[in-house]
């Protein structure tokens, strides 16, 4: 069936931040050969374009003035296998979620740790999804796309990716040139358990178990992700707002002469990492609102919208909090969220 192009559609509940803003042209991709149709009628009329997937990690501050297109390709196939992995090829659209479900089923090991995060697979590899000391690059394989531009498809290996920190080369220098339309991973059949998070510990030890499993795994971070992080069902939000900031060892020591509790994780010799929920918190956000948005009550780096707030306004309680940290910490935070 030929691709549908609707007009002037709302995307408030194609964004998890649960913000209102209407997209001049909206497309649904759901067939791989819908993948060449969109991108030729965006060519055709020179218009800007927004790939999106789950929409868990943007902020809609405008009406989107371009061409959107979701993507919904699902598929996972099994391509091969060996003693000690096994290659799996995932088509972007399907929920990332269902796909960790899917490993756990089949006691492939590797992304249990990444349990409960939101959004589609094709999202993946934009900011290298992380959590709880696992991030998605250890079990990245290659990344299917097809240019925007051009329409030519490439793969891109794993250290093509350029993947770091909440960071890959689709969120820098390749930014909006391509439609990821495939992920391929590389999974342990032999799991390396990764429970070094302190409340990861904690949840196992309640759960009394006797053989660890990447299942428990999973089942820890689902229990402690859900007693902590708003449900953006009930609670519009997309996340961490900001990055985790990285900083030199010489900024630190400036931050303990008036904060001699600031927490911080070893990067490597000469860095570290300050979790900037404990800054945000510390400067007085933590719980307060602002109209109709606010810092969640429980996670200061979760900005949330209680109903009816405009993009623009968390785009605003976002700068204010980063000014305040600036003022007493001296560090500059950084969106994590990607901004329209
Ligand atoms: P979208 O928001 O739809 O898109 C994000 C960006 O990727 C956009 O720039 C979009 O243009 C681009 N994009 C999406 N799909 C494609 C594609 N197929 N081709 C090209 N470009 C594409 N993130 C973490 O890293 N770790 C966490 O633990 C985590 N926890 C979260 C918890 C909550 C409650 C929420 C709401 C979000 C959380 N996130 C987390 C952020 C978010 O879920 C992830 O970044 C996720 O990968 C985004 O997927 P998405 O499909 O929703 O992407
Ligand atoms: P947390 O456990 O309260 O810890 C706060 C921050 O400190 C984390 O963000 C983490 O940084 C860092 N940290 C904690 N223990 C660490 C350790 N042993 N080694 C290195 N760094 C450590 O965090 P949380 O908010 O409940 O989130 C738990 C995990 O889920 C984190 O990894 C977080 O990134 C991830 N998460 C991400 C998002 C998102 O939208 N990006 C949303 C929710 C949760 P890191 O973030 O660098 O791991």
């Amino acid at each position: 069936m030929k691709l549908q192009f609707e007009k002037n559609v709302d995307l408030l509940t194609h964004n998890t931040f649960a913000i209102s803003a209407i997209a001049r042209e909206f497309a649904r991709i759901d067939h791989p050969e819908h993948v060449q149709e969109a991108l030729e009628y965006v060519r055709q009329s020179k218009d800007n374009h927004l790939v999106l997937g789950g929409g868990s990690n943007i902020l809609f501050t405008q009406d989107v003035d371009a061409i959107v297109l979701q993507n919904r390709l699902f598929g996972i196939e099994l391509e091969k296998e060996d003693d000690m992995h096994v290659y799996v090829r995932v088509a972007a659209g399907e929920g990332w979620h269902n796909f960790v479900l899917h490993c756990i089923r089949n006691k492939w090991a590797g992304v249990e740790n990444l349990s409960l995060i939101p959004g589609c697979v094709g999202a993946s590899p934009m900011q290298n999804i992380g959590a709880y000391g696992v991030e998605m690059s250890s079990v990245l394989n290659y990344v299917e796309a097809v240019n925007i531009h051009t329409s030519e498809k490439h793969t891109f290996s794993l250290s093509d990716c350029e993947l770091g920190y909440r960071e890959s080369i689709f969120k820098r220098k390749e930014k909006g040139n391509w439609f990821i339309t495939h992920v391929g991973f590389k999974l342990n059949k032999r799991p390396v358990f990764h429970i070094e998070y302190g409340a990861i510990a904690d949840e196992l030890d309640k759960m009394e178990i006797d053989t660890l499993s990447i299942k428990h795994i999973s089942q820890a971070v689902i229990a402690i992700r859900s007693s902590k992080l708003p449900d953006p069902k009930v609670l519009g939000n997309a996340g961490s707002f900001f990055k985790n900031p990285t900083v030199d060892l010489s900024v630190l020591r400036a931050i303990q002469t008036h904060d001699e509790k600031i927490p911080f994780y070893p990067v490597d010799e000469n860095t570290v990492k300050i979790p900037a929920g404990y800054m945000i918190e510390h400067v007085g956000w933590k719980g307060k609102r602002v109209g109709n948005c606010g810092v969640h009550e429980k996670q200061a780096l979760v900005l949330v919208n209680y109903g009816g707030a405009t993009g623009h306004e968390i785009f605003t309680l976002s700068t204010a909090v980063m000014t305040d940290v600036k003022n007493k910490y001296g560090i500059e935070l950084e969106r994590e969220v990607n901004v329209w």
